[in-house]
């Protein structure tokens, strides 16, 4: 009779330590646990057997967002507006890059982190033109602009295909794609909470044609609403399976959903735990061992329990961020511009050492 092994955290162990990738019911196994320190020691192991070291990431950015008028209407959105609404907004690229400039002269950031609605009512050419703008007005800072369903919607805008709407914005500019709009990969989620978006496949054929542009990328998971285990699972081991292929994906940030003003508030549903915030950050750091950094991203869990997260697999706490309008519309109650000093003092305290890096991980300062 075969045996069949069932995945516990001391087999899981013994696959880390042996180099052995992890399956997916490894990976359901490590959701499962109740075990957390465990959970954060195994993954503190992978992170250093993969070669990680002391180091903790940031980067000074900026976010932007010009226009929140979006077509789409996901339930978990918070931001989004129709033209109609009053608190509707598009800037123009020059207001766009007055605006920056303005940043600028207060914050020395060396990267714009920009994304925004599916606004119906732009063309291609007001993308091109924003990058073009942005990019001359600073070029020393790197745009790391537009979610892949942006892009999507940039191809039905325009008829281009993703690969040639990519090839004109990079020409003017950009230099990589921010990771939003994967949220879950599995349809029954994406039909329960996003189903006016477009179909995943999109999303991996976006960053698919991006990295073989020579575009890095970032990937993102958005979790704690309707998904269960395996589709966390499923959604990681997708991730895997194209930097597999790509290997352009810089950086994985699991983003923990914020119910505030959107429809599940009124369902009843609540915040994910800190608990649980950390169990994601853990078994991505396990199962996506082919992506070298797995983001705490402060903004959605707090300063202190991203350097918490340090201990559970994390290597990088975002950025500076001034300014962050997505999750705060659904109740994120985080300072919006962490101040370099208050990033380096929790991370030095979590007894690692802090790097400001640009966005392609370049050493900029080590503290
Ligand atoms: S998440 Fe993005 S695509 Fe969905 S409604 Fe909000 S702005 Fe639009």
């Amino acid at each position: 009779m075969a045996v069949v092994e069932v995945s516990t955290l001391d087999t899981i162990r013994d696959k880390v330590e042996a180099g052995e990738r992890l399956d997916f019911e490894d990976g359901l196994a490590l959701f499962e646990t109740d075990d957390l320190l465990a959970l954060g020691e195994l993954a503190g192991l992978a992170r250093r057997v993969r070669g990680g070291d002391d180091r903790v990431f940031f980067v000074q950015n900026l976010y932007l967002n010009q226009t929140n008028v979006c077509r789409v209407k996901c339930k978990f959105c918070a931001f989004a507006a129709t033209q109609k609404q009053e608190h509707a907004y598009t800037l123009t690229p020059d207001e766009l890059v007055e605006d920056a400039l303005r940043q600028r002269e207060l914050t020395g950031f060396t990267e714009i982190h920009m994304v925004n609605g599916e606004n119906p009512h732009v063309d291609f050419a007001f993308y091109v033109d924003t990058i073009r703008k942005l990019h001359e007005a600073m070029p020393d800072v790197h745009l790391k602009c537009y979610t892949a369903s942006e892009i999507h919607h940039m191809t039905t805008l325009s008829g281009l295909s993703h690969e040639e709407v990519l090839r004109e914005l990079r020409d003017v500019g950009l230099g990589s794609l921010p990771g939003g709009g994967a949220e879950v990969f599995a349809d029954r989620v994406r039909r329960l909470v996003a189903p006016g978006k477009e179909h995943p496949d999109f999303w991996f054929r976006t960053h698919d044609a991006a990295h073989k542009l020579g575009i890095p990328t970032h990937s993102t998971m958005l979790y704690g609403h309707v998904e269960t285990y395996e589709e966390r699972v499923d959604h990681l081991l997708r991730l895997r399976a194209q930097q597999d292929a790509t290997g352009g994906f810089l950086a994985f940030v699991p983003l923990a959903f914020h119910p505030e003003n959107t429809v599940f508030e009124r369902r009843g549903f609540r915040h994910t735990t800190g608990a649980e915030d950390l169990k994601v950050i853990a078994v991505s750091r396990l199962l996506l061992d082919n992506v070298p950094n797995i983001k705490a991203y402060w903004i959605m869990m707090g300063m202190p329990m991203a350097a918490v997260a340090l201990h559970f697999g994390a290597n990088d706490v975002q950025g500076t961020v001034v300014r962050e309008e997505i999750f705060h519309a659904a109740g994120a109650r985080t300072e919006t511009e962490q101040k370099v000093e208050e990033l380096v003092r929790f991370v030095r305290e979590a007894g690692r050492i802090p790097v400001q890096r640009d966005t392609l991980y370049e050493e900029i300062r080590r503290w």
